[in-house]
């Protein structure tokens, strides 16, 4: 992985159409560790090139362009490099922050991937309906901790599971969730999870993988739903576990679908437009966790993998 810590800005060259954005924050995201790998024909994105700079999603400022859409001085989201200064060549893909009241970081998560994917993931793929019971696994991350938020608001009974004490409370006493356990704490999931749901669960948000995958088809009720978004506890193997209970799909005439917040991009002007008023009004709770500094950046990258973010993981970018 190469970080760029030139504090040089270059300009766009004459006649491209490209911007330079001072890189303000990074976003570091799970399915960046895919990336770190050999090309995969199962992936959906492309590997890293060794010796390149990395790139991910993250907000920036213009400070030159050659594009007629964009000037000096304009807030940006979109992917861009793990570096100081990133020349964009395709800036047509960058969105431009109007509503800069919101903080800027936000755009990596709550207002950005993260956030499309824990809206569209639960409204369209779970098909929730008031009083149902939600499982959310990973509860308390950047995706985690608005799928539980979005289900209490649609009058749901929601309960999640983290990897600490601290996670643990914030599920209950921040973001609402009804009940929530340290699953590190459990030495039979199924048993833990038929504890919070004696009658079962309806809808599972499925952020892990293996083990917890298992103990949850156990515990579905009939017709239940599970969307798949992730599952981080596989990423590291290089031999993916095996599921067990697959045959409950078939008992319990459960649905279950995997889906890509890439899958719901053209609703994201309206999803903007919903979760800033839920920002504005104070409806929302939000937890991020910013490293300070791009060199702290991969470290930030890696904690990801045992549960070391606190919230949304992030790294601000130093200077102007
Ligand atoms: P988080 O902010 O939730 O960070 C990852 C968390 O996963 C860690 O804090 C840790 O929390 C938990 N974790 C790590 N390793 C394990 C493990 N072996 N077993 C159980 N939990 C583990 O990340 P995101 O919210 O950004 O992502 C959550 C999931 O959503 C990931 O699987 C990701 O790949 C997926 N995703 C999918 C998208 C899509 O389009 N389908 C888009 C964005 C994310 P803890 O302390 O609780 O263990």
């Amino acid at each position: 992985m190469i970080l760029k810590t030139s504090t040089v800005k270059s300009k766009v060259p004459q006649g491209s159409n490209a911007v330079l954005i001072k890189n303000l924050y990074l976003s570091c995201d799970p399915y960046m560790r895919w990336r770190m790998s050999k090309p995969n024909p199962q992936s959906y994105s492309t590997s890293f090139t060794p010796g390149s700079v990395i790139n991910g999603y993250g907000v920036g400022k213009v400070v030159d362009s050659g594009h007629p859409d964009f000037k000096a001085g304009d807030l940006v989201s979109g992917v861009t490099g793990w570096e100081e200064y990133s020349l964009v060549p395709t800036p047509e893909a960058l969105i431009k922050i109007k509503d800069t009241d919101i903080p800027l970081s936000n755009y990596t998560g709550i207002l950005g991937m993260p956030g499309l994917t824990a809206y569209a993931g639960f409204h369209e793929v779970c098909s929730p309906k008031k009083g149902e019971t939600v499982y959310v696994s990973a509860a308390s991350g950047a995706v985690g901790q608005l799928v539980g938020q979005f289900a209490k608001f649609m009058g749901c009974y929601v309960v999640g599971s983290a990897g600490s004490k601290e996670k643990v409370d914030l599920l209950k006493e921040k973001f609402g969730f009804d009940d929530a356990f340290n699953y590190k704490e459990e030495q039979d999931l199924s048993a833990a999870l038929k504890r919070c749901f004696p009658e079962g669960i309806d809808i599972y948000f499925e952020n892990v993988g293996g083990r917890m995958l298992d103990a949850v088809l156990l515990n579905m009720k009939l017709f239940g739903r599970i969307a798949v978004c992730g599952m981080i506890s596989q990423y590291n193997l290089t031999q993916p576990e095996g599921v067990h209970n697959l045959f409950c799909l078939i008992s319990k005439r459960l649905k279950m679908q995997g889906f890509l917040e890439l899958d719901y991009k053209h609703t994201y002007p309206q999803f903007l437009e919903v979760v800033i008023q839920y920002i504005r009004e104070k409806k929302l709770v939000y937890y991020e966790d910013v490293a300070q500094g791009l060199e702290n950046a991969p470290a930030a990258l890696v904690g990801l993998f045992s549960g070391r973010n606190v919230g949304k993981q992030l790294a601000s970018s130093k200077g102007e």
